[in-house]
């Protein structure tokens, strides 16, 4: 991640919120437990939505798929 950018605690948890959504494996996994932890702390995503909201959340997002070696780029727009 560039160091000093600009995004709100909102957007950090849009991104974990999809991330985890995006690669979990299966219910007992840690990120899926990692949904339920961000919905309690008050996220909901946009009904519509089928990934990250905004664009810092799709930088930290792709960040993390980085980290993780994901070799995919565009999962954010089509979901699974
Ligand atoms: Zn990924």
């Amino acid at each position: 991640m560039t160091a000093g950018h600009d995004y709100t605690r909102w957007d950090v948890l849009d991104a974990r919120y999809w991330w985890a959504a995006h690669h979990h494996a299966g219910q007992w996994s840690d990120e899926y437990r990692t949904i339920g932890r961000i919905e309690q702390m008050g996220y909901r995503p946009g009904r519509i939505a089928r990934g990250p909201e905004t664009d810092a959340a799709r930088m930290i997002y792709a960040d993390r798929c980085h980290a993780h070696g994901c070799t995919h780029e565009e999962e954010t727009d089509n979901g699974r």
